[in-house]
C-alpha cells in the first residue's frame, strides 16, 4: 500500500471508529468516508476547526465532520454525489475564505465544508487545482472558483491585463463574491463582478459537472450568479479582461449637505464621459473628531480633519472619493481630465486631498489596513456588518433617521455610501437589488470590542442593526440586504420578491435534497432538528 493509500485508510478507519463511539454500533458510517479523492480528506480537529468559524465571529463556532481540500472539480462531484445518492444524505458547503458574517460558508456539525480556497489546499498537501489561465486573444482568465482576487489580479497583469470590476478587498475568492455579487466602486460603469463572468463549471447538489454559459444552460448560470451557493459549487469562472491601467490618481473631496453630496454622486455615475471617473465611492463620518478609520487612513494623522471644523451637517461630514486611471500615454491629460470633472462638483471649498499610486496599490489598499489591524490585535473581533441596497429616492431618509438620527455620533467603523445603476445588473441573476433605476449601498463595517465603552459592544451594535432594519420597515423605505441574513423562509421569500419562484425551482432541479450552503438558511435544512432556530442576530427581529 502506497503512504497516501494508507493515510487514507487510516483516516477512514479512524473516523469509523470515532463514529462508533460516538453514535452506537447499528448506526452505518457516513458514506463521506468513503470517497475516495485525489484532494485531501480530514477530520484532524485542527482542520475542522479552521473552518468552524467566519469573518464575522458572530455565531458560535461549529466544527463539520470533516473538511475536502479538493484536487479537482472532479473530487467536489465525487463528495456531492456520495451525499445525493446515499440515504443519510449530509450537508455540504463550499467555503471561499470565510469571509462571510453570519456563517453562510458552514455545513453544521453532521456537514462536511469543502475548502476551496487555493492557499489552503496547497498548505494542506493535497493535489492541487489548475492555476489560472490567460487568454489574451480572449481577453479572459479562466480562474478555479477558491482562488483568491489579488491572485488573479498577479497573473492576468502579466499579461498587461485585469478584470474590469472589483471588490474594495482583495483576500476574496472568486466563488464567494460571485455567488454573492461583487461590489465597489467600478460597478456603477462596469457593473458588479456577476456582470463580467463570461462563462461557469458547476458541480450541482446531484454532483454533475455543468458548463454554463449565456448560451449554454443558461438558466442554471444566471441562477448561480449571486445564488448565495444554492444550486451548486463554482469550480471555475471565466472573468472579462481589460487592458491593466499603471497608475491611478485619487481624490477625496468633503460634504456638510447630504443631498449636495448625493446629487454629486448621481451626477458622476451618470455621464456617458469621456471624461468619466473610473470609480466612485463615498464614506459617511459621524464620529466626532478624526476622519481616520481603517478605511480611510488616507488623510494625514499628522494633519487631521475636525468635522467640527467643517462645519460638518447635525455632526455629520459625507466624503467623495473618486479615481481616474491612467498610464504613460495619457499622463499628459489626466490632470485636465480631473480638472474638467472636479469642475461640476459642489464639494467643500479648500477640502481636497489627492494622492497617486500603482494601479495595483489602490486596488489592494484594504490589505495594507487589514495588517495595521492586525498588528494590533483588532481584526479577529467580531463584526456585525450590516449592508444594505437603498432606492435612490429615500436616500434622503436614510441619512436623517440613521447617520443623523440612530447612529447617535458613534459608528465603530466605516460606513461606505455609493450609488450604482440598475441597469448594469442582469435581472436574470438571483442577486436581488431594489426595483429603483439608481440605488446606494450604504455598507456599515463595524468592529466589536469587548473592552470598549458600551456603544463600541457587540450586544449595542446588534441592537443598532436591527433598529435600522425597523427603521427601514416602517418608514416604508424598501431597502433590500447585501451579503443577506434571513432565518424563516418568509422572510427570504420577501428579499427574493418575484425572483423567488424561479430560484426555488432551480433549486428544487439542481440541488433537491438541500445538500448545499446550508449556512445560509434560504431552504428548509433537513439535517437540523429545527430550521430557523439558529441566529443570535435575527430571532428576535421583526423585519
Ligand atoms: P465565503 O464567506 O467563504 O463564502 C460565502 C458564501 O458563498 C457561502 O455561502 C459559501 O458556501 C459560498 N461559496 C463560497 N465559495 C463558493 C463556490 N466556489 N461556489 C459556490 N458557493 C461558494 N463584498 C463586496 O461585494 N464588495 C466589497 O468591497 C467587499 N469587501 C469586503 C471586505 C472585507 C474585509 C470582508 C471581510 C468582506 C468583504 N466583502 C465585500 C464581502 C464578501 O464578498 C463576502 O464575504 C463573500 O462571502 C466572499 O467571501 P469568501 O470568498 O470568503 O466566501
Amino acid at each position: 500500500m502506497n503512504p497516501k493509500m494508507a493515510s487514507k485508510f487510516l483516516l477512514i478507519t479512524f473516523a469509523i471508529c470515532k463514529l462508533i463511539v460516538a453514535v452506537g454500533f447499528n448506526a452505518p458510517p457516513s458514506p463521506f468516508l468513503l470517497v475516495d479523492v485525489d484532494g485531501h480528506v480530514s477530520d484532524h480537529p485542527s482542520d475542522v476547526a479552521a473552518v468552524s468559524s467566519d469573518f464575522g465571529m458572530l455565531t458560535p463556532p461549529e466544527p463539520p465532520t470533516a473538511v475536502l481540500r479538493p484536487a479537482s472539480a472532479d473530487d467536489v462531484a465525487r463528495l456531492l454525489r456520495a451525499s445525493y445518492g446515499s440515504a443519510a444524505a449530509f450537508p455540504v458547503s463550499a467555503r471561499g475564505h470565510g469571509h462571510s458574517i453570519n456563517g453562510q460558508a458552514k455545513a453544521g456539525k453532521n456537514g462536511v465544508v469543502v475548502e476551496m480556497g487555493r492557499r489552503e489546499i496547497i498548505s494542506g498537501a493535497g493535489r492541487n487545482p489548475p492555476e489560472p489561465e490567460v487568454s489574451a486573444e480572449g481577453m479572459h482568465v479562466d480562474v478555479w472558483g477558491g482562488e483568491l482576487w489579488i491572485d488573479v489580479l498577479k497573473k492576468t497583469l502579466e499579461y498587461g491585463l485585469a478584470p474590469k470590476s472589483w471588490t474594495d478587498y482583495l483576500y476574496l475568492t472568486v466563488g464567494g463574491t460571485i455567488s454573492n455579487a461583487g461590489i465597489s466602486g467600478q460597478a456603477f460603469h462596469h457593473g458588479p463582478q456577476i456582470s463580467n463572468v463570461l462563462e461557469l463549471d458547476v458541480v450541482t447538489g446531484k454532483g454533475e459537472v455543468m458548463k454554463c454559459s449565456e448560451e449554454e444552460n443558461s438558466e442554471l448560470f444566471h441562477g448561480v450568479l449571486g445564488g448565495l451557493g444554492q444550486l451548486g459549487i463554482i469550480t471555475r469562472a471565466r472573468i472579462a479582461l481589460e487592458p491593466s491601467p499603471q497608475r491611478v490618481r485619487w481624490i477625496r473631496v468633503l460634504y456638510s449637505n447630504f443631498s449636495v453630496f448625493t446629487r454629486d454622486q448621481e451626477q458622476l455615475i451618470s455621464l456617458h464621459g469621456p471624461p468619466k471617473f473610473d470609480y466612485v465611492e463615498g464614506f459617511v463620518i459621524v464620529d466626532e473628531g478624526l476622519i481616520n478609520n481603517w478605511r480611510s487612513s488616507f488623510f494625514s494623522p499628522r494633519n487631521p480633519v475636525k468635522i467640527s471644523a467643517l462645519g460638518g451637517d447635525g455632526g455629520v461630514l459625507y466624503c467623495l472619493e473618486v479615481t481616474k486611471n491612467y498610464d504613460e500615454s495619457s499622463a499628459d491629460t489626466v490632470d485636465q481630465e480631473m480638472e474638467q470633472l472636479m469642475k461640476k462638483l459642489n464639494f467643500i471649498p479648500g477640502s481636497v486631498f489627492t494622492t497617486d499610486l500603482p494601479y495595483v496599490d489602490f486596488l489592494d489598499r484594504v490589505h495594507k489596513a487589514e495588517l495595521k489591524l492586525r498588528s494590533k490585535n483588532l481584526w479577529e473581533v467580531p463584526h456585525p456588518w450590516l449592508n444594505l441596497f437603498v432606492p435612490k429616492s429615500r436616500i434622503g431618509d436614510f441619512d436623517r433617521g440613521v447617520f443623523k438620527g440612530i447612529l447617535g455620533n458613534k459608528t465603530s467603523g466605516p460606513i461606505l455610501i455609493y450609488p450604482m445603476n440598475k441597469d448594469k445588473w442582469d435581472e436574470r441573476s438571483s442577486a436581488v437589488i431594489p426595483e429603483e433605476e439608481v440605488f446606494y449601498l450604504v455598507a456599515l463595517l463595524r468592529s466589536a470590542l469587548s473592552d470598549g465603552d458600551e456603544t463600541q459592544r457587540l450586544e449595542y451594535l446588534e441592537d443598532q442593526n436591527r433598529r435600522i432594519l425597523r427603521f427601514c420597515e416602517e418608514s416604508g423605505i424598501e431597502a433590500k440586504q447585501y451579503l443577506p441574513h434571513y432565518v424563516t423562509q418568509e422572510q427570504w421569500m420577501r428579499h427574493f420578491g418575484d425572483k423567488w419562484e424561479r430560484f426555488s425551482h432551480l433549486k428544487a432541479e439542481y440541488d433537491p435534497r438541500h445538500i448545499l450552503a446550508t449556512g445560509q438558511k434560504v431552504f428548509p435544512n433537513p439535517y437540523l432538528a429545527s430550521f430557523g432556530s439558529l441566529s443570535s442576530l435575527s430571532a428576535s427581529a421583526t423585519w
